[in-house]
């Protein structure tokens, strides 16, 4: 097959080198190393392990590691564009590698724009340090379990999950629901709340990002995983009874997730790249499809009917619509944005999720029954960008429902 344009053209959208080159490198890894697997993970529900030693050979589990600490340094857009280019050849891939690089992200360009003394920057660049150390040596993939089945995935209350303070470390206890890489991660990269003697009432405040090895004592990873789709996320229940963890585990200091939560919102939206890709992957296949161009089909074109032509015109518009938009609000990531900003975010969050959604469902009322054989990615590519929707904390309704009260009301006002 030809090698695939970029979702976003380097010179049209003004980008930099190196987010030129490393959207290049993920989308060149994505077609020759992950399209051709990725069928076989979502029909056995099984991890990509292949893949992450792929993706460790080629530098991109360290792909928001500082370049001084010896990753490829790409920022927030440079990892965008990049994680949209793997989406578009593997969402399961591209989802679970999202989990992985946000905990080098948030630790690393992400932290840089938040406040900290001194002495707790000194030591929180020692911490991640060790954390860098071991993906870039040992190619240790790390998950990001943050869901419990209650609110505060939402960002609306406390992780039920506590860490109690212990001499040298940390205690945990709790349960997470949907870790994706659960049983496959080297490290979890856990929210909690720690708590204190006397205090009952947990806060938000208080939230850890703590890195839990797989295997220490009692963790434990529990239930099925046969999901509609992103069936290769693995995404199990796990359980921490009693786990203790060195207080070097600390992914951020004290505080310092409470105050990312506030004032870099855009780190949700990380889960939007892979879905971005996925939106892409819908269009091209319908195009290639309707050229009697995709390999290993008879070569029937079907691009002639008036139909196809107006349905794939809707698809352009709106592929063009999600990118721009997209493109908008990733530009536009960095610490305290504006009113306008963050809701620019939401709104293209939720465009992303619903558009793939809506493309992937068009593609195959479009493409024709042939068109969604298993031996085919469409039908895959519909089911993974359901997923979309369904991501906390910034679900498609939650979008909604913040746009919504944000955009009629001003800081302070009631009714
Ligand atoms: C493929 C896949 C992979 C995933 N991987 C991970 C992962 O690696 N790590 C991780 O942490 N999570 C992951 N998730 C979980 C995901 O982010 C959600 O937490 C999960 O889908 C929530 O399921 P639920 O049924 O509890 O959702 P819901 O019931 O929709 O939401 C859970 C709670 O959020 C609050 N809430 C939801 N909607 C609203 C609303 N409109 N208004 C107010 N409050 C609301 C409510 O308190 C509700 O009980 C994954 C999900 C999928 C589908």
């Amino acid at each position: 097959m030809q090698p695939d344009a970029p979702i976003f053209d380097p010179e049209a959208f003004r980008l930099t080198a190196q987010e030129a080159a490393l959207a290049a490198r993920a989308r060149e890894f994505g077609q020759a190393v992950l399209a051709p697997r990725a069928a076989r993970w979502d029909r056995e529900a099984s991890f990509p392990t292949e893949n992450y030693r792929d993706m460790h050979a080629n530098g991109l589990l360290g792909i928001c590691i500082p370049e001084e600490e010896g990753g490829l340094g790409a920022g927030y857009r440079a990892y965008c564009l990049a994680a949209a280019e793997m989406g578009r050849y593997c969402g399961a891939t591209a989802l679970t590698w999202n989990m992985h690089v946000c905990s080098t992200l948030w630790t690393g360009a992400l932290t840089e724009d938040l406040e900290m003394d001194a002495a707790t920057r000194a030591a929180h660049r020692r911490r991640r340090r060790l954390h860098y150390g071991r993906i870039l040596r040992d190619g240790a993939v790390y998950a990001q379990p943050f869901s419990e089945g209650g609110a505060a995935a939402a960002g609306t209350a406390a992780f039920g999950t506590t860490a109690r303070r212990v001499p040298g470390g940390y205690v945990v206890n709790g349960k997470k629901i949907f870790a994706s890489l659960a049983g496959h991660a080297d490290f979890y990269g856990v929210l909690c709340t720690e708590t204190r003697e006397g205090e009952e009432r947990l806060s938000r405040r208080d939230t850890l990002y703590l890195a839990i090895p797989r295997d220490a004592p009692g963790v434990a990873v529990e239930g099925e995983w046969d999901p509609l789709g992103m069936r290769g996320t693995v995404s199990r229940n796990l359980v921490f009874r009693d786990v203790f963890v060195e207080e070097d585990a600390a992914l951020m200091p004290p505080g310092l997730y409470f105050q990312a939560a506030g004032r870099w919102p855009h780190m949700f939206l990380t889960l939007s790249p892979t879905y971005m890709g996925l939106a892409q992957a819908a269009y091209d296949f319908t195009v290639r499809y309707l050229r009697g161009e995709w390999p290993g089909t008879p070569p029937v074109k079907r691009r002639m009917y008036p139909t196809k032509q107006i349905a794939v015109a809707e698809m352009r518009i709106m592929l063009e619509q999600t990118r721009t938009l997209w493109f908008q609000a990733i530009t536009e990531a960095g610490p305290d944005p504006t009113k306008e900003q963050v809701l620019r975010a939401w709104a293209a969050q939720h465009t992303v999720m619903e558009n793939a959604a809506a493309l992937a469902a068009k593609a195959v009322r479009t493409c024709g029954g042939q068109a969604m054989l298993k031996s085919l990615p469409l039908e895959r590519i519909y089911r993974d960008a359901r997923c979309g929707s369904l991501m906390l904390p910034w679900t498609a309704e939650l979008c909604l429902d913040r746009i919504g009260r944000e955009a009629l009301y001003e800081k302070g006002e009631t009714d």
